[in-house]
């Protein structure tokens, strides 16, 4: 990918983010995290500013991803920042993703999100992830994700999708954050 990356090598400086501006968080309730994202048609400065807002944002926040409808734009990009199963991080960004394998034992982990503050549950996501999409310049990527950043990656697509984790969740824990959903959504 270019070198979109190249001033942020030094993994000490990997969680800060020097361009972009951190935007405001959108939380459940909010209409655009319940609509599906278009497309990216256009990979231009428009596109960088976004990503760089996107990183910005997330950085702040202390997230392991965050996807543009978060903030408000409602476009087909995420970013990530996460480790695998072995221990090794993963930063990038996705646009225009789509899930093409999802498979692996079903790994159960508390999973939570930046637009439901507060909540964290136990949910079963498989436990490697391939997503196929384009880069800031609009090249073609493929990115294959083990355990955290397998979870990471299918969460973040959901986004994309107007999902969210609690949708997935059953049982006793669904029940839970339904509850505390409607308190955040309350506030
Ligand atoms: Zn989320």
């Amino acid at each position: 990918m270019s070198d979109y990356f190249a001033e942020f090598h030094e993994r000490r400086e990997r969680r800060t983010w020097k361009r972009g501006q951190v935007r405001e968080i959108r939380t459940v309730g909010d209409p655009v995290l319940r609509s599906e994202c278009d497309p990216v048609r256009t990979f231009d400065q428009t596109l960088r500013r976004l990503v760089d807002d996107l990183f910005a944002t997330m950085y702040a926040a202390d997230g392991a991803g965050l996807a543009a409808n978060q903030i408000g734009v409602g476009r087909c990009v995420f970013v990530y920042d996460c480790g695998d199963d072995a221990d090794v991080w993963h930063r990038g960004v996705v646009v225009n993703a789509v899930v093409v394998e999802a498979t692996g034992e079903l790994l159960d982990e508390g999973e939570g999100c930046l637009s439901l503050p507060g909540i964290t549950t136990v949910l079963a996501r498989p436990s490697r992830v391939t997503v196929r999409g384009q880069d800031v310049d609009g090249s073609a990527v493929e990115i294959t994700g083990t355990g955290y950043f397998a979870r990471c990656l299918l969460h973040e697509a959901d986004h994309l999708s107007g999902r969210l984790f609690t949708d997935l969740v059953t049982g006793d824990s669904r029940k839970a954050a339904l509850r505390a959903i409607r308190a955040t959504a309350a506030r």
